[in-house]
């Protein structure tokens, strides 16, 4: 039973003021595994204090000093590497076949941002006046528990390279991943108040960074509800606000394309972290004539798609990393089916000899794009097979969404895939593959956020340009 009863403000790891328990579940179980005493709004009060402290200093230290931070921070959470998989494989249920990347992943954005830094100009021209780019204060960190380790990595590392202190708070649920990343983080030596992380619940601590003051702006990732919610709250003191929300996205399969060749591409995209995904391709658009087909082929793939137990090395799909969201999940299905889209593969209730919150991977065929399973982020392992008539009616229903952050077009001819994902309203658009550039600015249009993370696009939303003139 692990009992996580520390938070980590100005550079220790102290007893919350907050007194309330939370129980930490084995996903893969549904038994309780542990218990985290939750922070509370005070105890967020005074991480931003010290955050606010810590800034005057930091945000004067030299590029050479946070590059060097960056560096070493890769180096400690590289060196705990094993320990920060095995703490999300128990608690999040991720695949133990897949975490190890995902821990890499994670201590490269360090890198990865310390490279845009590195080449970054703080002070631009133009014509005769500077642009000083300023960092913009107290960051408050506030993201979900599908990404813990990498959301945590990505945005301390764009608050530093910019020069920013942090307040962060992830989910009560990713606590025992948070306690030990947050130890290596402390090894790395950062100056004291740079990091503050406070483990407690949306409402107590997330409420009180949107609202508070001294924070100057708002990184958010999370569900679009919460999102407007954390916009209405920082409207009061004009927090500047990224927020990386939700998404359905579209797979675009043009008639031209190798149906063999799309099936990996569909379920890579589809069941990305066992659905639990912002960018994963949940609705898959396919020409009428070609819907069988594919949905004939993608049933055989499913059926060599081991969901097991996230510690079994052959497991692909783990379970739902909570009792929520498996409930959320089954109604899905059952939604799904009342409405009348062709159940082809899974269906409600647990997969065979499997308890926990594990669902079963489900392919829905003949969807109509205004049915809820097609509207709705389901947040697991659940594909929409859409038919459409032509081109030009895939790419309206791929834009017929309020999201709009990611999508894939697979098609023998990639100009020609380029010319449709140019009239996708989507932040990042895949053409035959599932790629990933991590200097490239992330997020999404319509209701899927505003804003940008990564690369310069992200430390710039951390920086106000100032004008000097004659000067
Ligand atoms: P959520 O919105 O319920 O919670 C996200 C975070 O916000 C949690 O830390 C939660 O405690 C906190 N929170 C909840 N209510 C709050 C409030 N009133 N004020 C302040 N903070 C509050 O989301 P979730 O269920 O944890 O995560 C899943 C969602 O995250 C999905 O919608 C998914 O698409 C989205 N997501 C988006 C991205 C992206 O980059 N666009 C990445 C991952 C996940």
């Amino acid at each position: 039973m692990h009992q996580i009863d520390k938070i980590y403000i100005n550079g220790e790891f102290v007893t919350p003021r907050g007194s309330a328990l939370f129980d930490l579940y084995n996903p893969a179980t549904g038994m309780v595994n542990g218990q985290v005493r939750l922070a509370n709004r005070d105890d967020a009060q005074k991480a931003i204090a010290a955050a606010k402290a810590a800034f005057p200093a930091f945000s004067q230290s030299t590029k050479e000093t946070r590059l060097a931070l960056l560096w070493r921070l890769y180096d400690a959470v590289v060196a705990r590497a094993d320990d920060i998989t095995a703490a999300v494989v128990e608690e999040y249920g991720g695949p133990v076949s897949m975490m190890p990347q995902w821990t890499k992943m994670a201590a490269q954005n360090f890198l990865d941002m310390a490279e845009a830094l590195g080449s970054y100009d703080f002070t631009q021209k133009i014509r005769a006046s500077d642009v000083v780019m300023t960092p913009i204060g107290v960051v408050g960190v506030i993201i979900p528990w599908n990404s813990n380790v990498g959301f945590i990595t990505s945005r301390l590392a764009t608050a530093i390279a910019a020069g920013c202190c942090t307040v962060i708070k992830p989910s009560e649920m990713s606590a025992l991943q948070t306690q030990i990343l947050c130890e290596s983080l402390h090894v790395a030596g950062l100056p004291k108040g740079v990091l503050n992380v406070v483990t407690g619940t949306g409402i107590e601590v997330g409420a009180e960074i949107a609202r508070n003051p001294d924070v100057a702006k708002i990184s958010f990732t999370g569900s679009t509800a919460v999102g407007k919610d954390i916009l209405r709250a920082s409207a009061d003191t004009m927090k500047r606000v990224t927020l990386e929300l939700g998404g359905k996205s579209p797979t675009i399969i043009l008639d031209d394309a190798d149906l063999d060749a799309a099936v990996p591409l569909v379920l890579t995209a589809g069941f990305l972290n066992s659905g639990q995904a912002c960018i994963a391709g949940t609705r898959v658009l396919v020409t009428r004539e070609k819907h069988d087909e594919l949905a004939q082929k993608l049933i055989a793939a499913m059926n060599d798609i081991v969901v097991a137990e996230p510690t079994d090395p052959a497991s692909r799909i783990g379970p739902m990393v909570s009792r929520k969201q498996y409930e959320r999940v089954q109604g899905y299905i059952i939604k799904g089916i009342e409405e009348g889209a062709d159940l082809l593969a899974g269906g409600p209730g647990h997969p065979e000899g499997l308890g926990g919150y594990f669902v079963r991977p489900t392919l829905f065929g003949n969807v109509d794009n205004a049915m809820t399973i097609a509207r709705d982020e389901i947040f697991g392992p659940v594909l929409c097979l859409i038919p459409y008539e032509d081109e030009e009616q895939a790419i309206t229903i791929a834009n017929d969404t309020d999201y709009g952050l990611a999508a894939y077009v697979m098609s023998s001819d990639p100009a020609r895939a380029g010319r449709v994902a140019e009239r996708i309203d989507a932040g990042r658009v895949c053409i035959n593959g599932f790629q990933h550039e991590p200097q490239a600015p992330f997020g999404g249009f319509k209701q899927s956020g505003i804003g940008r993370q990564y690369g310069v696009h992200g430390l710039e939303s951390h920086l106000e340009p100032k004008v000097i003139m004659g000067r």
